[in-house]
């Protein structure tokens, strides 16, 4: 029997639950892209877009996800054989990496493993080794999405700092953005990426690069840039026509406008990190509980360097991906896959999932997430220890 009919939940990292609101906006004809509303609405999202990096720099728009920014970014500010430094703590700071490589950038990745965050001491070591200055940037992802690990920007800021090392900060909030704290200008942020489908709960297809004044800087001499790359146009949309230099993603725009307006101006960036960080402790207490009796064990052990939007969990396999196909098939709930945890085809790689609650999430949304895995470890004959339940409505009482 299945109990799956219903309103299906998906709880992986991205894309995350897109609120009705925002799929509402986006169920229209399509627009003249030459005058009118339009115009008008893609205007009013780059104050916005500022105010959700917390930076009075400049923000671009491009149409493309994650892995378009990531190149974007890069390709303002390197030129072929620099030098970057890529603290890694998990598959997609790797992924960020292999991409400056193919760019043409020497890379030089310092790896904190799958369970770690970055190190500012390990790093300011490096760069202060750095006489020369020969690294160009340091590329720094917040909430490495495949390990839930989150790392400490204002403190990688202070690394550079004490090195007295020049070189670009540049963050990936891919995951992060909307859901963990981020200030862009007062953490010292030269550049930051971010995509519309996770925290931003808007479907994937569009990318956002901020940057400051020293990262433009950078721009003028490097020789990655490609016309459609460049951010000096995209910036300035008198000189490009209207942001996007072609046909506007009109109803990803739509769909953009009304996330960004329950995001900042109902809910309020501030609140909304308040409650990730709520509904992140809910989840995490009720696998600390189920833990005490089995084998389900966060992957990251210390909370402080635990993302707010995504929780990797390692269970031992096979039940990681036994547990994931349960919930669909009978309870209604998809969790996200292991990644970047054990090499696919690798037998291992069935130990582990991951739970998003990441962007248009709620207290009962978590609790029906939860006790479906809960359900699902007993009918799997999974043991688990007493009390997760009880444990996350316990958290989530005291909101
Ligand atoms: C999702 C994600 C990416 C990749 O984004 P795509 O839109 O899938 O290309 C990169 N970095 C982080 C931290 C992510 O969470």
């Amino acid at each position: 029997m299945s109990l799956a009919h219903g309103r299906h939940t998906l709880a992986i990292p991205g894309p995350s639950v897109m609120p009705d609101r925002v799929l509402n906006a986006m169920h229209r004809a399509a627009p003249n892209i030459y005058a009118g509303e339009l115009i008008e609405l893609t205007r009013g999202l780059i104050p916005d877009l500022r105010a959700v990096a917390r930076t009075r720099h400049a923000a671009t728009i491009y149409i493309g996800n994650g892995h378009a920014v990531w190149e974007a970014a890069l390709a303002n500010v390197l030129s072929r054989g620099d030098r970057v430094l890529v603290p890694a703590t998990g598959q997609f700071g790797h992924g960020w990496a292999t991409m400056a490589r193919g760019l043409g950038a020497e890379v030089e990745v310092i790896d904190f493993g799958k369970r770690a965050p970055v190190d500012p001491a390990r790093l300011e070591e490096r760069l202060a080794a750095d006489r020369g200055h020969a690294i160009r940037a340091v590329l720094a992802v917040q909430t490495d999405t495949s390990t839930s690990v989150r790392s400490d920007i204002p403190a990688i800021r202070a690394a550079l700092d004490r090195a007295g090392h020049p070189a670009l900060l540049m963050a990936d909030c891919i995951a992060s953005l909307g859901c963990d704290e981020f200030r862009m200008d007062d953490w010292g942020v030269d550049v930051t990426v971010a995509a519309s489908q996770k925290g931003l709960m808007t479907p994937p297809g569009l990318g956002f690069v901020w940057f400051n004044p020293k990262a433009d800087a950078a721009r003028e001499r490097a020789d990655c840039v490609t016309p459609y790359w460049d951010w000096r146009p995209r910036a300035n949309p008198e000189e490009y026509w209207q942001y996007f230099g072609g046909t506007a993603p009109t109803h990803h725009l739509y769909g953009l406008r009304e996330a960004l307006t329950m995001l900042l101006r109902e809910e309020g960036l501030e609140a909304a990190w308040a409650r990730h960080a709520k509904l992140a402790r809910a989840v995490w207490a009720a696998f600390e509980a189920w833990g005490q009796g089995g084998p389900a064990e966060l992957n990251v052990v210390d909370p402080a360097h635990r993302s707010h939007a995504v929780t990797s969990v390692r269970i031992g396999a096979p039940h990681g991906t036994a547990l994931r196909d349960w919930l669909t098939a009978k309870a209604g709930v998809t969790l996200g896959i292991g990644l970047g945890m054990a090499p696919p085809g690798d037998p291992a790689w069935h130990g582990f999932f991951r739970v998003g609650h990441m962007g248009h999430v709620n207290a009962h949304m978590i609790m029906g997430t939860l006790g479906a895995i809960e359900a699902g470890m007993r009918a799997l004959g999974l043991p688990y220890g007493r009390g997760g339940l009880e444990a996350a409505a316990a958290v989530i009482a005291t909101a």
